[in-house]
């Protein structure tokens, strides 16, 4: 069991202004901001992440803030579509506040048995509120806005849009031990049975769509979970002998990251469980501070400078 990938870690998209983001993030939506920190790569931006109250892989959504970034295109070769596990109870709850808060978004509609209510972020990122048929029983973050009754729970699913499914089906099925479930039309759902929640991809085929452009409002990169850095190295023998690049292994401070473009196109993660968010920060102080890689901290008055203030 725990050799294996353990169901969705994080997902990251590309946003534009950061308080925009921020904003819709806590208070709409209602996730707990659990680390303020820099891209670790281009330091002079920020790295929000969102989740529940511990920060815990499966719930973890993050954001790399670029203001007046030019908006991407949804399409082959990305992950389309990010689904959060909701009751079904709350879903009127959530299309009256999208309306009362002017939230573009679509009805409540069923889809492999399940009610879906798809909605867009600021950048015109596209989610999806799923009551799952599977059960959920993570406990959510509740804010005064949005109660634990009806909050978002962690992600449910990732939808990956490409022009063929054989070769990512190939990658989940013979390296993550995921399994070929159900299908409706051209939507193919793969579940792994090593964990209950955030274990669901679904692959739509879309053969003539225009090629997905990453940008504002699209996603960067899904990163699938493993326990430790020996079950990812293990993982990381097996895409290699597949022929696949894939990065040495890199400390993301609040987990280890693998990196690899699967054959479709989209941009895989596999990240660690430990040492997890509450590395630098404790508990009750999540997301409070702005916090700096090592290598970074000598730039922390020049970044506390220039990074754009958020509240
Ligand atoms: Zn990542």
């Amino acid at each position: 069991m725990s050799n294996k990938i353990l169901g969705i870690h994080h997902i990251t998209a590309i946003a534009g202004n950061a308080q925009r983001n921020f904003d819709f993030y806590t208070k709409t939506l209602g996730l707990r901001f659990v680390k303020k920190t820099v891209n670790f790569d281009d330091p002079g931006t920020y790295h929000f992440y969102y989740g529940n109250e511990n920060g815990n892989p499966g719930t973890i959504l993050t954001f790399f803030p670029w203001d007046g970034i030019v908006g991407g295109r949804v399409g082959p070769g990305m992950a389309s579509e990010i689904g959060y596990s909701v009751s079904a109870d709350s879903l009127n709850f959530w299309k009256n506040r999208f309306e009362e808060l002017k939230v573009p978004h679509g009805e409540i509609s069923e889809r492999l048995g399940e009610v879906v209510l798809p909605f867009q972020d600021p950048d015109g990122l596209r989610l999806e509120l799923i009551a799952s048929k599977y059960g959920d029983d993570r406990s959510a973050w509740a804010t005064p806005a949005v109660g634990a009754d009806v909050a978002t729970k962690g992600f449910h699913s990732v939808t990956l849009t490409l022009r063929s499914i054989k070769p990512t089906a190939t990658i989940l099925t013979d390296i993550f031990g995921y399994e070929l479930k159900e299908q409706e039309g051209n939507r193919y759902r793969f579940i792994t049975d090593a964990v209950s929640t955030a274990s669901i991809v679904d692959l739509v085929e879309a053969p003539e769509m225009a090629r997905g452009l990453n940008g504002g409002g699209t996603n960067h990169h899904v990163a699938f979970r493993v326990t430790d850095e020996a079950v990812q190295m293990e993982l990381r023998e097996k895409i290699a002998a597949k022929g696949l690049n894939i990065t040495p292994k890199i400390n993301r401070d609040y987990f280890y990251s693998l990196y690899f473009r699967e054959p479709g196109g989209v941009l895989f993660e596999i990240a660690t469980d430990n040492p997890g968010f509450t590395v630098d920060e404790p508990l009750n102080e999540l997301g409070t501070h702005l916090k700096l890689p090592v290598q970074h901290e000598h730039l922390r008055a020049e970044l506390e400078k220039s990074l754009p203030a958020i509240n």
